[in-house]
């Protein structure tokens, strides 16, 4: 059961000392309270575990400072949705947001190479009205003699030339606790020129402790990516670990299944799923067409498979995408097969923009009275 305080109660006031006095008293219950600061308002969550079942809904919404109750399923206790469940399923991170009903596009480079390659990706970013990117520092790779990133060593650049062409959030996958604390110095030593969203990759959605870790950290928001090989309830609940540590700005990403049932393409593409985690979840949803297509291939219509799989994310109403572009394929050191190139940017970004208008013409259909 989640208790959801009037905005702003102060915890040092009669009316929140009281509740608690009350709750502690309980048997069998035991509750931990979260704050989540706002910029306009800072709200309270009480969450009391153990036998709620014996607790009447109106008689903990009659106590002091309490707004609203909410009766949770046993799923996804933090980041699910519950009945009457009114708590957010947005938020906002360095001026964007991120949401179930929005849409924003982070195309970039799948690895950080050259200090040219980035700055050429970040001014084509901005030349299209970009603020958000893609760019591995620390890449999880299969062997251990491929090339694992320039971890920290690239970080200032990076950071310097996204601040220097307006880009307000990076996606940066990482590997381990370290690179956190790397991540926030790099920021600091640069003047925060720009934001970064924590991403764990699908080789570490079940890496519980490394969970725990980043889900204790508040300064970052988190992109975590489904596990390749594992059901959709355990990502999602790897996604209630981060939250049950205390950040809640997480974001879900789909990025395709691993089964030789896809070939040819790279995974089996599971964006269908869209919906289905925006209806049991409140976190907004990632699609990732170039990890899980994989190649450049192209359908006799004219169309790559990479841009078919977006289209088909964002028209089932996906709220962030992943993409891998690169000014110059054959270089990459990681994923070049799999780049968009950059004079296909804007191309991209038109096919993005009918898809996401023919979600919304969806929505407004559903609005038509049956006859
Ligand atoms: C990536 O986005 O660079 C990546 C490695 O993705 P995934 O963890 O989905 O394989
Ligand atoms: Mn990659």
């Amino acid at each position: 059961m989640i208790l959801i305080l009037t905005p702003n109660t102060d915890h040092d006031s009669a009316g929140y000392r009281q509740l608690v006095g009350y709750l502690g008293n309980l048997p069998n219950i035991t509750f931990r309270a979260h704050q989540e600061r706002g910029t306009e308002q800072t709200l309270t969550e009480v969450y009391l575990i153990g036998n709620t079942a014996a607790l009447s809904t109106a008689d903990m919404e009659a106590l002091p400072t309490v707004e609203r109750v909410v009766r949770i399923s046993q799923e996804y206790r933090i980041l699910g949705r519950h009945h009457d469940d009114q708590r957010p399923t947005a938020f906002n991170y360095n001026g964007v947001r991120f949401a179930q009903d929005n849409l924003t596009i982070f195309a970039g480079l799948c690895a950080v190479d050259t200090p040219e390659h980035v700055e050429i990706m970040m001014r084509a970013l901005r030349d299209n009205g970009q603020v958000c990117t893609r760019m591995g520092a620390y890449k999880p790779r299969t062997s251990p003699y491929a090339f694992q990133g320039y971890g920290k060593t690239c970080l200032s650049y990076v950071f310097e030339l996204a601040g220097k062409y307006g880009i307000k959030v990076i996606s940066m996958e990482i590997t381990h606790e370290s690179h956190v604390n790397e991540i926030h110095e790099a920021l600091h030593q640069t003047g925060n020129p720009t934001g970064v969203m924590l991403q764990i990759g699908t080789r570490n959605t079940q890496n519980f402790e490394l969970l725990k870790i980043v889900g204790r950290q508040t300064e970052f928001p988190i992109l975590l990516k489904r596990g390749f090989g594992i059901t959709l309830d355990e990502s999602l609940n790897a996604a209630e670990y981060l939250a049950s540590e205390g950040n809640r700005k997480i974001i879900f990403g789909l990025r395709g299944m691993k089964t030789n049932m896809g070939d040819p393409h790279r995974n089996l593409v599971d964006f269908a799923h869209v919906p289905t985690i925006k209806r049991l979840t409140r976190m907004p949803v990632c699609i990732d067409p170039s990890h899980s297509v994989g190649t450049r291939s192209r359908a006799p219509d004219g169309i790559l498979d990479i841009m078919h799989a977006t289209a088909q994310g964002v028209i089932s109403g996906a709220n962030m995408i992943l993409v891998d572009f690169h000014p110059n394929p054959g270089k990459a050191l990681v994923d070049g097969p799999q780049a968009l190139l950059l004079e296909e940017l804007p191309l991209f970004l038109d096919d993005v923009r009918i898809a996401r208008e023919a979600y919304e013409k969806r929505l407004r259909l559903m609005q038509r009275p049956l006859r």
